[in-house]
């Protein structure tokens, strides 16, 4: 997704059909608000969550909507599908439209399931150069060695994409639970790795991305704002 940032007068001529220099009228005029403040250059920045006013006019007001959802078994990581019920099933009615998913879950995993409809925020957890940890707890039908403990820190090779898989750090709770750190998502990434050594995943939970960890006290379905700080934090 694309920064949506725009110049005012870009979108402003945009939004209301009118040249360059109508635009400049309606700003020396002092009609147009930017969050309810007079607008005063052309030069200025309007992104998809600035409020734009124009006399009582409001041009646009999407206000950004950050939540954490605790997904259950056999619900899709989707925003539609035709089968299974998905994750924007579960949110209360009243949540915002164009919801968007901040890195999947298989259909049988479980775990803390992020959606915003701020796309700056979502690139930041999910482009790749940003390296977002992302932290599961893993229920294995055979315990693991020391060999596979090893070869997740050093990368498995993926055949079908042609890569390696960066550094994950296994560590051992139980012989048959594990925790898995990954920075990064691919698919059926976890389950794939251990199929590598003929090792079943039969459980498979995030509870956590980044510094946002899943809220003890949302069951399974539930879900709720982040606050502001679990906002911002993702940059620390
Ligand atoms: N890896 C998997 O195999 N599945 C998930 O849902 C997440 C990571």
């Amino acid at each position: 997704m694309q920064s949506k940032r725009a110049r005012l007068d870009r979108y402003l001529s945009k939004q209301l059909t009118i040249n360059r220099k109508d635009v400049r009228l309606l700003l020396a005029q002092g009609r147009v608000k930017l969050d309810g403040i007079t607008a005063t250059s052309i030069t200025q920045l309007v992104d998809e969550f600035t409020q734009v006013r124009l006399d009582d006019e409001i041009l646009q007001d999407k206000i950004p909507s950050y939540i954490q959802l605790h997904k259950p078994k056999g619900i899709v990581s989707a925003t539609t599908d035709p089968k299974h019920k998905t994750v924007i099933d579960l949110l209360p009615s009243g949540a915002p439209e164009n919801l968007h998913i901040v890195g999947r879950l298989d259909l049988n995993s479980t775990g803390l399931i992020l959606l915003t409809n701020d796309g700056r925020w979502s690139r930041r957890l999910t482009e790749p150069g940003f390296c977002v940890k992302k932290r599961y707890l893993v229920g294995l039908d055979k315990p693991v060695t020391s060999e596979v403990i090893d070869a997740f820190a050093e990368g498995i090779y993926f055949s079908y994409e042609d890569l390696i898989t960066r550094p994950a750090i296994l560590s051992v709770i139980e012989p048959k639970l594990v925790e898995v750190t990954l920075e990064e998502g691919r698919y059926h990434q976890i389950k794939r790795m251990f199929g590598h050594f003929q090792i079943e995943v039969l459980t498979l939970h995030r509870f956590a991305v980044g510094n946002l960890v899943l809220d003890g006290d949302l069951k399974e379905g539930q879900s709720r704002q982040l606050s502001q700080s679990e906002i911002d934090g993702i940059t620390q």
